[in-house]
Parts: C-alpha cells; structure tokens; sequence
C-alpha cells in the first residue's frame, strides 16, 4: 500500500515536471500520425535594457523579481548566439500587446532578445549574427520574411525596444523586415495613415504611443505626431502590401 502510494506520488511529480498532451475527456482519443509541432509565424526583436550577456542570461531563466520572462534566442554585442527555448514551445517575452490579427503574440512568435543597454549602438558583429539567425529561422520554420517586428511595434504603450538605433534598414536590405521605397511619391489626399498603420498591423487602441513606435522604426526618433514624411512612408509601405 505504502510502495503503490509512493509510486503515484513519483508519477504526480514527473506529470508535474513533463505533462502529458491534453486529452479532452468530451471525446474519444482516437490518434493520428498526421500532425506536427506549431510553428510560429512571427519574430519579434527586443533589447535586453541590461548591461551583459550574464546578467541576462540569469533573467531570462530564473523566477526574476518582475515575474519569469524567457525568449528562444539571446545574442551577445560579439555575435554569440544563446537558445533558452526551443522553436516550438512557447517563450514568455512578448507580453500583452497584438500585432495585425495576432492577438496573442507569445503564442505565435519567436523572441530574439539583443544585448544592449537601451542606448549603445548595435556592433555589426551582433546584426551579422542575427541576419544568419534570421535566414535560418525563416526558411527552415517558413517564416515570412517580412513578418520580423520590434517589440515596440507590437507593444506600443509598453515598450521602446530594440529602440531607435536598431538598424531596421539594414535588416531590409538583407531581405527582413518592412522597409518604405525611397522613390514612392506623397499619398493622394484623402489618404488615412490609421488605416494604413493598422493595415500594417500596429494596434491602435493609444494612438501617440503607436506613432511613437512608428517614428522609432522608421525614423529613429520619438515624437507622437505625424509629419508629411510619416505619410510618405505608410503610403509606400501600404502599396508594397505584406
Ligand atoms: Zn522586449
């Protein structure tokens, strides 16, 4: 009695630790071998705002002071690249926040995290090691390449990160991200730049913060009202398309 009460109580603590895919008891388990992992159909950039790769490193993987926060990848200011979580489970750097009709984009995304104190530059040996990250997480797990964003972007009210000295241009020129065409003319009157910004996926629900974020992707600045330029650009990222 004792040894079947210790043996449920092992089998309690490994379901604990590994449990089992969810079996739902409203209908019969009646399996098939047709089927494959998630995958995820977004990469969201951040800024780890800490001073070191070891600093971070102990953030992403333990309980932390502000709750337990984890992404996939972490890459150091010299390129080295560290994966906290595998591709197919679910990391914990997204938070609240949407990004087109992804309204739950932990579930959706991969999380590269960038060590960068918020306000240094990113070292070239750092993208260059994203960019190959990028390239292999887009064609092995098909992930648009278009479909790269900032945390901010999707987090406007919340977040500034990677911020505004994230070289996105240079990411475009290699083929990730949105870039606006340099040769695209001002929109016709008339043109909406909510529509436009929702139809690139920000969320609208605070307006200044979503053009704070706009301004910090595309313009490397923060202010929160449109210009004559901001509307350039949304009209050549809406005729690009997705
Ligand atoms: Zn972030």
């Amino acid at each position: 009695m004792r040894r079947i009460g210790s043996m449920l109580l092992l089998a309690a603590l490994v379901g604990a630790c590994a449990p089992l895919p969810p079996r739902n008891p409203l209908a019969t388990w009646a399996p098939s071998p047709n089927h494959e992992l998630r995958r995820p159909i977004l990469i969201v950039l951040h800024a780890t705002t800490q001073d070191s790769v070891r600093e971070s490193l102990e953030t992403l993987r333990t309980r932390n002071g502000g709750g337990p926060v984890s992404a996939h990848y972490l890459i150091g200011r010299d390129g080295h690249r560290y994966q906290l979580v595998a591709d197919s489970e679910r990391a914990w750097h997204a938070g609240s926040g949407s990004w087109g009709t992804i309204s739950d984009v932990n579930n959706a995304s991969i999380g590269i995290e960038l060590d960068n104190d918020g306000n240094a530059p990113f070292p070239d040996a750092q993208i260059d090691s994203l960019l190959v990250l990028l390239e292999d997480l887009c064609t092995r797990l098909r992930i648009p390449r278009t479909q790269v964003i900032a945390h901010a972007d999707m987090a406007p009210t919340r977040k500034v990160d990677p911020g505004r000295l994230f070289p996105w241009r240079r990411l475009a020129e290699a083929g990730f991200g949105r870039w606006p065409a340099d040769s695209v003319e001002p929109p016709p009157p008339g043109f909406d730049p909510w529509l436009a910004l929702r139809l690139f996926g920000y969320p609208l629900e605070d307006r200044a913060a979503t053009v704070r974020a706009f301004h910090l992707r595309f313009r490397g600045m923060d202010s929160e009202v449109l210009d004559d330029e901001d509307l350039r650009i949304l009209h050549a990222l809406t005729r690009e398309g997705p």
